[in-house]
């Protein structure tokens, strides 16, 4: 009897530690962490990539597992993007709208199409993985067709969505090369969620057009696969 006694408080007890461990800081979730330093990250095998790239270690054995089952099926998938810093993201949304041409927002509506402004990237939860090539033209030759429907048919079985489909109603484009562990990824979307109006001031350009309301609608927009 004081056995199972034992076992509830200890069961009481551990819960609360277990929910706060599963629940990500402001700051996780906008990619201010050096994953390095970071206990949840692990660097991703240079057999997976040709990289340095980081990686959640609860997603680790699921995406090992995903390309192994892959190469035996013959189709080869390498990592070439996991997690991306605040200050990443940062850069590569200052780049493309210093490239972008047109009034701001014309220029926004075309950096969206393929791009988060930092704070706002799935990228910086360690959760989500671009494969093989971010080129439109590898996906549609014979390669790429392979790996899609590969992804497509088996991803799912190791935890990992298209999470920027085709067929969704707004958001990113479709991005073929973008899969998320969902179970992983959960937590943060939550957190992302709850915190948009928090973050209205990113000190990025087209800063003054990224509304809570434009934000929130990106982050919404992603299929789930239902995991
Ligand atoms: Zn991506």
């Amino acid at each position: 009897m004081w056995k199972a006694k034992f076992l509830v408080f200890l069961f009481i007890n551990m819960l609360p530690i277990g929910l706060w461990a599963a629940t990500p800081t402001l700051n996780q979730v906008s990619g201010m962490v050096s994953p390095q330093k970071d206990s949840r990250f692990t660097r991703i095998p240079s057999k997976y990539t040709n990289k340095t790239e980081y990686i959640q270690k609860d997603v680790m054995p699921d995406l090992e597992r995903m390309i192994r089952a892959a190469r035996q099926d013959g189709v080869n998938i390498r990592v070439i993007s996991a997690f991306r810093s605040y200050s990443h993201q940062k850069n590569i949304w200052q780049r493309k709208w210093q490239r972008t041409s047109g009034r701001d927002k014309t220029r926004l509506r075309v950096i969206l199409r393929y791009s988060s402004p930092p704070a706002f990237s799935r990228h910086h939860w360690g959760t989500d993985v671009d494969v093989n090539s971010l080129k439109l033209s590898y996906w549609a030759g014979v390669d790429g067709q392979k790996t899609l429907g590969w992804l497509q048919k088996n991803a799912r079985k190791f935890g990992f969505c298209q999470v920027y489909a085709h067929g969704r109603n707004g958001g990113h484009a479709e991005e073929i090369w973008h899969w998320s562990h969902m179970r992983t990824a959960q937590p943060y979307y939550q957190v992302r969620m709850k915190n948009i109006k928090k973050i209205n001031d990113l000190n990025v350009s087209g800063n003054h057009l990224l509304t809570p309301k434009l934000l929130k609608s990106y982050v919404v927009s992603v299929k789930s696969c239902g995991l």
